[in-house]
């Protein structure tokens, strides 16, 4: 049967693949030059016996060849196993197959192979030689040559184990030559007999040495495989490890600047804070400007402010400080409090002057830097946040390069927002904030022009809220839509009214936050209110800020279909923001608010008249009408008569107030 066979017997497996295969036979080198070794003393013992025998019955002189030919082969089957296979596979060019060029593991391996064999066939060839010691089996010490040959080729069989090839070169010549003596010298019925049956002890043990290997080699398969599969499992879970790796640091890093991440941060903070015994500063930044250099310089240049930005904070942290970038332009930076450390103030300065540094990328623009800082004992990560974040925002109100400490003010502030943030829903739900109504009036200063509409809400503890702080507290919420759902339902309802009264001439504007006309579609929800109350679009107007205005990308889409159904578009608190022609004219805005900051006192204050005239001049040209917000006093209504000021807005006149007080203004004469 046949190696292959054999292996099948023991295992379905297929056929080894050529790089297994070539392990299989490097296994069975390695196992055939350590056999060969054992084997080795018992094959020089022997032969030293039997030419000892041979001296004993006159046969030295022949004895003595044999056991030099035969430790000749055996020197050189041990130089064999003990010579690096490389080394011995280059000096026997002879034994190549011709046209093969392969230089590799597995022509060295197959090399060596050749040569064990042919050692083995050599030393096989010199214990066929026996008969010359015993007459052709024939003298009386036959029965001592015929156990000592079966002896070693048997020994030889169990030894070569690995490599079938081995012990059947050495064990043919030998049994082949008893078989020839006994059959041929003196061929009585038992000598034919027992060379019958050397031959059958030949087969058997070439059988024996064949099945042998093919369970040698099926045990090296499975080694190797295994092997293979662990090598295969191990670069397999390296690489795994190398990706996690990867994707643990994108995932906790800011890939733009190197800093840490948001989640980099949330993760590491903690950790830090743990070994802390000093109070922890923790410092919000948020660049000035920002966003008017990455409209007008481009997103490249933007970034690489960031990242000279992050180098600079880098370069003047204090020792031991963590700093990351929470996304767009904001970072943070934590650092304790340790006696000898740098004060915040301190170093909130110096942060500052290091940004205010002029950047390469921008000619003449400088950047900004507002902080928040919350120096605490608490360890509690995201209640830090909270309170720097609310620091910064009050540093913002304060202008440019400014920072602020987390204090009582902005901590009572802030447990106000968190108790209507939890109130809010309910509020909303059984509808306790209110819409009131603000009149606007005519050049002539008794007409009504319209209303503007303005949210109220009286929080049972904290007493009115601030409208943008609740528009802010709704965005936190979640609640940003049903809130201005409710806003647009109470103006339709006003708008309703007023066309049932019979003047559609009468306008009402509502307010619209930048982050609400990023997050909302505005245009869908006023549509469909205007469409279920049948309502005419030009009795509503829209008031957004510059802000929304410049953020073209946001704002753009939205305000083009408001525009298409009919509603008008009011710039709000002009002049306080970045003024945009371009947006004014391209967006055919219908009114321009002018901001009370330039409108209350405004007969003292020359420099405020001289914008108001500006703003009335372009109205010409561009075609828009001009709103002054603020009027308190008769003195700052004449004055924006004499300016002519087309409408205007303020305490003087009327201050906001319960629809069902404004509709009875509707019903008065024309005078507030
Ligand atoms: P705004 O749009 O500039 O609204 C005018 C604000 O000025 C109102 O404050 C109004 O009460 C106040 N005001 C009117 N006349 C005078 C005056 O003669 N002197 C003074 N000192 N103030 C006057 P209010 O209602 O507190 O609203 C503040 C801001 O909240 C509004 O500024 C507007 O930006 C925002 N807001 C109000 N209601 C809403 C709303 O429904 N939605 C949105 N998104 N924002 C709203
Ligand atoms: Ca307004
Ligand atoms: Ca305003």
């Amino acid at each position: 049967m046949s190696q292959q066979q054999n292996s099948h017997a023991s295992s379905p497996a297929p056929a080894p693949s050529a790089p297994l295969r070539q392990l299989i036979r490097s296994d069975q080198l390695m196992a055939l030059r350590q056999t060969v070794l054992l084997s080795m003393p018992v094959n020089m013992l022997l032969g030293l016996i039997s030419t000892v025998v041979a001296w004993r019955s006159d046969k030295l002189a022949i004895a003595l060849v044999w056991l030099t030919c035969s430790g000749l082969v055996n020197i050189a089957r041990v130089l064999a196993c003990r010579i690096p296979v490389q080394r011995l596979a280059a000096a026997l060019p002879f034994l190549r197959e011709r046209h093969s060029h392969r230089t590799d593991a597995d022509s060295v391996t197959e090399l060596n192979l050749r040569l064990h064999a042919l050692l083995a066939l050599l030393s096989g060839i010199v214990w066929a030689g026996v008969p010359l010691l015993c007459e052709g089996y024939t003298a009386p010490e036959t029965l001592f040559y015929l156990t000592c040959v079966c002896g070693i080729t048997a020994g030889a069989v169990t030894h070569g184990f690995a490599f079938a090839r081995i012990p059947i070169c050495f064990i043919t010549p030998p049994l082949l030559s008893i078989i020839f003596c006994l059959a041929t010298i003196d061929t009585s019925t038992t000598r034919v007999a027992l060379a019958a049956a050397v031959l059958l002890y030949l087969a058997a043990l070439i059988r024996g040495a064949k099945v042998s290997e093919g369970l040698v080699s099926h045990a090296s398969a499975l080694k190797n495989e295994a092997t293979a599969a662990n090598q295969a499992l191990e670069v397999a879970h390296q690489d795994l490890h190398r990706f996690a790796q990867k994707m643990q640091y994108q995932a906790e890093h800011d890939l733009l600047t190197g800093l840490l991440g948001r989640a980099g941060f949330m993760e590491a903070a903690p950790r830090m804070v743990a070994r802390q015994e000093y109070a922890l500063c923790m410092m919000f930044l948020d660049l000035d400007g920002f966003k008017v250099i990455n409209d007008a310089y481009g997103h490249e240049a933007g970034d690489q402010v960031l990242i000279e930005v992050a180098r600079r904070l880098r370069a003047s942290l204090p020792e031991g400080a963590t700093l990351a970038r929470l996304g767009g332009d904001e970072f943070v930076i934590l650092y304790a409090l340790a006696p000898q450390a740098e004060p915040p103030e301190q170093l909130a300065r110096r942060l500052i002057a290091a940004i205010r540094q002029p950047f390469a990328r921008l000619a003449h623009r400088h950047i900004g830097l507002s902080l928040g800082i919350t120096v605490t004992c608490s360890h509690d990560i995201n209640e830090m946040l909270v309170c720097s974040d609310a620091a910064m925002y009050q540093a913002k109100r304060r202008g440019r390069n400014q920072f602020c400490v987390f204090n009582d003010a902005l901590n009572a502030h802030l447990q106000m927002k968190r108790d209507v943030e939890r109130d809010l829903a309910d509020a909303l739900a059984q509808r306790q904030l209110e819409v009131w109504f603000q009149p606007i009036i005519q050049h002539d200063g008794h007409t009504l022009d319209g209303f503007e509409a303005l949210l109220r809400w009286r929080h049972p503890r904290h007493g009115p809220i601030a409208p943008p702080d609740l528009i802010e507290i709704a965005a936190l919420a979640g609640l940003s839509e049903e809130l201005l759902r409710f806003i647009v339902g109470e103006v339709g309802t006003m708008i309703g009214f007023l066309q049932a009264r019979g003047r559609p001439d009468l306008r009402v504007s509502m307010n619209i936050s930048p982050r609400e006309m990023e997050r909302i579609l505005v245009d869908e929800l006023v549509a469909e209110m205007l469409r279920s109350q049948q309502l005419p679009a030009q009795m509503l107007e829209i008031e957004i800020t510059e802000e929304t205005a410049l953020d073209l990308q946001a704002a753009s889409q939205s305000l083009v279909a408001l525009a298409m159904l009919g509603v008008s578009i009011a710039i709000d608190d002009f002049g306080v923001g970045y003024s945009s022609l371009g947006f004014l004219r391209q967006m055919r805005v219908s009114r321009v608010k002018i901001d009370r900051s330039f409108v209350t006192g405004l007969t003292e204050q020359t420099e405020n008249q001289a914008l108001v005239a500006a703003v009335l001049q372009l109205s010409g040209s561009f075609g828009f009408q001009v709103v002054a917000e603020g009027v308190e006093s008769a003195e700052d209504l004449h004055t924006l008569q004499a300016l002519q000021c087309h409408a205007m807005q303020g305490y003087y006149f009327a201050q906001p107030m319960p629809a069902a007080q404004a509709r009875q203004m509707v019903n008065a004469p024309a005078r507030a």
